[in-house]
């Protein structure tokens, strides 16, 4: 029998061994060490001598931040919460650094008149697979901050793409994509698509006496009155070019495109601009060509815009300061020709046919 119990101790010695556990073993009643983890102690660099046998001076050990876990991890397992006891935490090496390691064990003599009285347990190294968890966690955290510094570039770089950085207007690219979606509703809902080419008049001028900080003041400003004119959700006011503009009027006819640019050209006119710091203002005016097409038209978005600009080319030839509408009938004709320069009164006067 006692050659079976010798076998069976160095049956288990070989098993720990292999598999790299420290059995222990506390009397949690006297608080004493009955079997000390010895390996573990020369593992953090103490000889045989220095092993402490208080379950307290083992305490001392650990790190402050995991202590309360594990005697709540105890606690939970003399309880009778848990099946076993099981814990992971640093103790401080004799040099004074912190290993990580983890302790699994259960109370053997639960059913004894003094339950509770003998913890067995076995601690193994988890230094390796811990240090590892934190690079992965810090990895991970790294990933964390360098998607939302992406994620807010990208909404930065998204808005730079869809909109002038000058004036805040959208800018060129984004008034194509939206201005041919307008020119298909216009087949499908049969509504009129009325279209604005606003081009400051003269603004070399305004560069050349300011200066070039003072033209870009003026540019916003113009942009401003445009952006004023915008019906939320339904128009679209864009940056063309240097110091052109471009109105797209969904659901807007010839005659109310045209009050629009009227009504644009005054508000314009009657801007004034602080260029300087020694209070002098700049005033400029508007040329404005207007185009309008309907249902059957058979022209896209690009032929509205070239028809306005071509519009504009002949406001500014009347001496600028003007808005010159060319309306595109049924088959892309332009059929009416309407031009209100500044001297004459603001109505439907002026009408010029081709
Ligand atoms: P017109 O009445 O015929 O339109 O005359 P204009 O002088 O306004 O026309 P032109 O096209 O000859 O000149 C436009 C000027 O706008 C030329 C360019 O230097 C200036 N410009 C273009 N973009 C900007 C800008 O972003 N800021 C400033 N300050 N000037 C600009
Ligand atoms: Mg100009
Ligand atoms: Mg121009």
């Amino acid at each position: 029998m006692g050659d079976e119990a010798d076998l069976n101790k160095e049956r288990l010695e070989l098993v720990l061994e292999a598999a790299g556990l420290d059995l222990w073993e506390n009397d949690l009643v006297s608080g004493q060490v009955t079997h000390k983890a010895s390996k573990t102690f020369e593992e953090l660099g103490f000889t045989q001598d220095e092993i402490v046998t208080g379950v307290q001076d083992i305490f001392g050990l650990f790190h402050p931040g995991d202590l309360d876990k594990v005697k709540q991890a105890v606690a939970d397992h003399v309880a009778g919460i848990t099946p076993q006891y099981r814990a992971e935490f640093r103790l401080r090496s004799k040099a004074g650094e912190w290993i990580w390691f983890a302790n699994y064990g259960r109370i053997m003599d639960r059913s004894s008149a003094t339950p509770g009285k003998r913890l067995i347990g076995v601690t193994f190294n988890i230094h390796d697979r811990k240090q590892k968890e934190d690079e992965i966690a810090q990895i991970n955290q790294q990933l964390l901050e360098q998607n939302k510094l992406l994620q807010e570039l990208n909404t930065a770089l998204e808005l730079l793409a869809a909109n002038d950085s000058l004036t805040g207007l959208a800018n060129r690219r984004t008034l194509m994509e939206l201005g041919a979606n307008e020119c298909k509703r216009t087949e499908r809902f049969d509504h009129p698509l009325s279209l604005l080419v606003v081009d400051i008049d003269l603004f070399k001028t305004v560069n050349d006496a300011w200066g070039h900080l003072a033209g870009d003041r003026v540019i916003c400003a113009v942009a401003q009155a445009c952006a004023a004119r915008k019906r939320s959700g339904v128009d679209i006011v864009a940056r063309f070019g240097g110091e052109e503009f471009v109105i797209v009027l969904p659901e807007t006819d010839g005659v109310s495109a045209l009050r629009v640019a009227e009504s644009l050209r005054h508000d314009v006119a009657a801007l004034s601009v602080p260029v300087n710091e020694q209070g002098a203002s700049a005033s400029v005016t508007v040329s404005i060509g207007v185009a309008t097409m309907h249902k059957g038209s058979g022209i896209g978005f690009e032929e509205l815009v070239n028809r306005a600009d071509k519009a504009l080319y002949r406001a500014k030839g009347t001496g600028r300061n003007a808005v010159y509408c060319a309306d595109v009938q049924q088959g892309g004709a332009p059929a009416v020709h309407v031009l209100i320069e500044p001297d004459e009164d603001a109505d439907a006067d002026g009408v010029v046919t081709a």
